[in-house]
């Protein structure tokens, strides 16, 4: 009889974490830690990662021992196991988001590995056909030369060794701040021939502008393949080649979306967390985890530069990056400052509309009308910016004052014009636009307020006998989640955009971010009002940053600018033109907006002063949710929990969208001043909330979950 092994082994349970981290099974031979295995589940046979060899120092332990486990089925031999850093970095995610090793290890791993069987993944892992294009050291495209701003803070992020502090470049939209990072990339992949790169990006439709760039510098160099992408948008095929190629070593730079913090990079030196403020980059669902933070901990852990780049950071990052002081020793991030565009373009002049002196019932105001008008007839872009898709967000009836609610969420249908439907964005139900009103018959319902849809057509009409310089009428087009559903939609609106085929553009804060639109002289915010009327603290900060990457979109080609006449203008729409975020970006002094609102959230206790986490419980009624979160507190209360001196419980509260495809939810907010604390409190709490969910009273409860450093309370 062979000898057997104990090995443990991450693997996707059904629940999350509530059979505890790791299943033991028996091996025929010894596997090195982060060996990819098949092993069976109940029934089904899994993709599972050897985790700890417990054995690894003893003698094989007696056959008795090991007969009871069940056992690996399969080694994927054909690749090399994972590094014990991305071991290391997966352990602290599952730990620090509490979730289970497991989930988080075969989250990060590309589907295509779950799924394949191991003669159809031998034949994937074939080498090529054809040797790829071998790299020509020394043959390096022209490089424009650095502005002193890039020169300085190449420089500075070159001096310090590896691993050292962090940094946050801080550098105005249109500084160049991707030049900087290219030069990283290219200082440490040259330094060393093993050397590997991690660039993200908040949002997969920045990616392939981001990858040709990179494709261009590095391909001469070091070949086609040594840059990949990781994204949700690829197809499963495509995710695994990109996966492989960053495990094995052959991809020298990998560019993606938060996903790609967890790719199994052996060689990586560099990480480049780009627009590091967006909320994209925390995950919402499933293990909650923030990327950006995960980076500044992977790079730490593997002696690897990181470097976080915006021109409004996060709160947190502005904190952290604070200079010293004769009181404060600063922060543990290196802030690096470029605050000039390139090409001396000046930022945009910021203009601000009053609304309550504008003729009633106006989207545009007349002054703003004005201005997009000349462009048109100069042959300039502009963008207006709406954060609501679809044509109104309500129907209404004004005899009985219905109202177009979705019958399973607390939200209102959106009405979209286009295919006359009602359509709820909380849980996608989809109804045929009534002929009269549901209730009372009124044939009369009436759309309220605008969406993105209206804009565009208000706007068409109200340019229909603008030319352009060509005398071709002013075209107007619109870019949001409704026109970019189909695949390269948004690519080829994208390439409308550049290539001037489209005067005015509509949008959500997808075309806001990122985009290096080059005739782009007006941006207009035509409702941001809107964003402020949420009770959550972060809401100032985020509309700031997105009126800032929104403004930064506006005259970003010194030449083009100088060459048209023109200038660079963001116009603001508001009814409350003295509100400390507009004023902040009258001024573009992004400093002094965050000045006051840390000051705020020193005084009041919030982060980046504070840590917190939500415990959010969801059930069919709101009793049901709000009981678990109860039970939950009081049991960590009698179990007199480690940390428990050191955090706030507070009470459970429904959520603001209280109620979503018929599921009720509510939250309860957990704070505390040290993090540690909160950590240590958290993890004790854990198998306490798994225990109250198996309770038979905790049976109405549709699930429940934690979410560490949430983004919104
Ligand atoms: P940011 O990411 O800071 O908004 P980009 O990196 O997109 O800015 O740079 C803005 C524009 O300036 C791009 O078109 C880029 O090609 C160009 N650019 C960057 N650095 C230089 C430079 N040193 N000389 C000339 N053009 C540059
Ligand atoms: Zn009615
Ligand atoms: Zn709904």
């Amino acid at each position: 009889m062979t000898a057997q092994f104990p090995v443990q082994i991450a693997l996707q349970m059904p629940a999350h974490s509530a059979v505890g981290h790791l299943l033991t099974y028996a091996a025929s031979t010894r596997l090195a830690p982060g060996t990819l295995v098949r092993v069976p589940l109940g029934k089904r046979d899994m993709l599972g990662v050897v985790w700890d060899d417990p054995a690894a120092a003893e003698d094989p332990p007696a056959a008795e021992s090991t007969l009871q486990l069940r056992p690996v089925t399969g080694v994927l031999e054909g690749i090399a196991p994972l590094p014990d850093a991305w071991r290391r970095l997966v352990a602290f995610a599952a730990r620090y988001y509490q979730r289970s090793i497991g989930e988080i290890a075969m989250a990060a791993l590309p589907p295509q590995l779950r799924e394949l069987t191991a003669e159809q993944l031998a034949r994937r892992l074939k080498p090529p056909k054809t040797a790829p294009a071998a790299p020509a050291p020394g043959v390096a495209p022209a490089l424009v030369a650095l502005s002193s701003e890039q020169e300085q803070v190449v420089a500075q992020i070159a001096q310090s060794a590896a691993a050292a502090r962090p940094f946050l470049l801080y550098g105005s939209t249109g500084s160049g701040k991707t030049e900087v990072y290219l030069r990283c990339v290219q200082a440490a992949l040259d330094a060393d021939p093993t050397a590997q790169a991690l660039v993200m990006v908040p949002e997969i439709n920045l990616t392939p502008q981001l990858e040709a760039r990179f494709v261009e510098r590095f391909a001469p160099q070091y070949g086609a393949s040594a840059v990949v992408s990781m994204h949700s948008g690829m197809t499963g095929p495509q995710r695994l080649k990109s996966w492989l190629a960053a495990h094995t070593g052959q991809a020298r730079i990998v560019l993606g979306t938060r996903m790609a913090v967890f790719a199994s990079l052996p060689g990586l030196k560099v990480i480049v967390v780009d627009e590091e403020h967006d909320a994209s980059y925390k995950q919402q669902e499933g293990a909650r985890y923030s990327a950006r933070d995960l980076a500044i901990w992977r790079a730490r852990a593997q002696g690897a530069q990181v470097i976080l780049g915006s021109a409004t950071p996060s709160f947190e990052s502005w904190h952290a990056s604070r200079p010293a002081s004769e009181q404060d020793p600063g922060g543990r991030y290196l802030r690096l400052h470029m605050p000039s565009r390139i090409g001396s373009a000046a930022l945009p002049k910021v203009r601000l509309v009053d609304m309550t002196q504008q003729p009633r019932r106006a989207v545009f105001s007349p002054p703003l009308l004005a201005a997009i008008t000349e462009r048109v007839q100069r042959g300039e872009q502009s963008l207006v910016l709406l954060n609501r898709r679809g044509f109104a967000p309500v129907l209404y009836c004004a005899d009985c004052e219905w109202k177009s609610d979705c019958p399973h969420c607390s939200a209102h249908q959106v009405f979209h014009k286009g295919d006359r439907t009602l359509r709820c964005h909380h849980c996608g139900f989809t109804q045929r636009v009534p002929h009269a009103c549901p209730s009372c018959g009124n044939p009369d319902i009436l759309p309220l307020g605008k969406g993105t849809e209206q804009l565009e057509e208000e706007l068409a009409r109200l340019l229909r006998n603008v030319q352009r310089p060509d005398h071709e009428p002013a075209r107007v087009a619109r870019i949001d989640a409704d026109t970019t559903k189909a695949k390269g939609a948004l690519e080829e609106q994208l390439a409308q955009m550049h290539a001037g085929d489209i005067d005015v553009l509509v949008g959500t804060q997808m075309v806001a971010k990122g985009h290096d639109f080059r005739r782009i002289t007006l941006v207009a915010a035509v409702q941001p009002d809107n964003a402020l009327f949420s009770n959550d603290y972060r809401a100032a900060e985020r509309l700031f940053c997105l009126l800032m990457q929104a403004a930064g979109r506006a005259g970003r080609d010194a030449d083009y600018l100088q060459a048209s006449g023109s200038r660079a203008e963001m116009w603001i729409q508001t009814r409350d033109p003295q509100h400390a975020v507009f004023n902040a970006l009258r001024t573009h002094d992004y400093p002094a907006f965050a000045a006051q609102q840390l000051q705020e959230r020193a005084d009041a206790g919030m982060p980046p002063f504070a840590y917190q986490a939500l415990v959010r419980a969801d059930a069919r009624t709101q009793e049901d949710a709000q009981a678990f979160l109860l039970a939950a507190s009081q049991a960590a209360r009698d179990a007199q929990l480690p940390g428990l001196d050191d955090v706030f419980l507070f009470p459970p509260i429904p959520m603001t969208i209280q109620r979503v495809a018929n599921v009720e939810r509510a939250q309860m907010l957990i704070e505390s001043l040290d993090r540690t604390a909160l950590q240590r409190f958290l993890h004790a709490w854990q198998p306490l909330l798994h225990q109250l969910r198996a309770q038979p009273q905790h049976r109405p409860l549709v699930r429940w979950l934690v979410d560490v450093d949430p983004l919104a309370i």
